[in-house]
């Protein structure tokens, strides 16, 4: 990332379409399951959308990523996305990176980095693989604050619930 002029100037769609895809992480919130949210963008237009649901779908590869990149292959009636760019609110996984390599994705953004399973630098640099015959552009810390909090407050919650669960199994025995 830098910050010159065109980059700046390119920040508002960004955040536009990285809304988007916080709106998607939403839903997944809304099903207990981890709130990551993805969008697959098109001409400048929103073509498919996603959120993460693995637990729900008892699919391992239901990632946000994976189920906005299938939807838009159905909406193209193409298994490549040629010139397509995939908004996500975190770090996309090897899986899921792997994924839109395969796809010949043009560009993914993305939010908040993730430490753990990031595979845009965080754990390993996918995309900075020379051997690799496609390269898809990275560019990542979109919107990495608000991506960030919805899943900081995510886990609290989720930590606070199960806090709670314990005194109950307390105050029962
Ligand atoms: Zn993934």
């Amino acid at each position: 990332m830098s910050d010159t002029m065109s980059d700046a100037m390119s920040d508002a769609p960004s955040e536009q379409f990285m809304r988007q895809a916080l709106e998607q992480a939403k839903h997944a919130w809304d099903l207990g399951e981890v709130p990551v949210g993805a969008v697959v963008v098109k001409d400048g237009v929103v073509i498919a959308r996603g959120y993460n649901q693995p637990i729900g779908k008892h699919d391992p590869t239901a990632h946000a990523e994976i189920v906005a990149l299938r939807a838009a292959a159905e909406v193209l009636g193409n298994y490549r996305l040629p010139g397509c760019e995939l908004y996500v609110t975190l770090e996309p996984c090897v899986m899921c990176s792997g994924a839109m390599m395969h796809a010949r994705l043009a560009k993914v953004v993305y939010g908040a980095t993730d430490p753990k399973t990031g595979a845009c630098g965080s754990v390993v640099d996918l995309f900075g693989q020379e051997q690799l015959n496609h390269h898809t552009e990275v560019s990542g810390g979109v919107m990495a604050e608000e991506c960030g909090a919805m899943l900081k407050r995510f886990f609290a919650a989720r930590r606070a619930a199960a806090a709670a669960a314990r005194r109950g199994d307390a105050a029962a025995e």
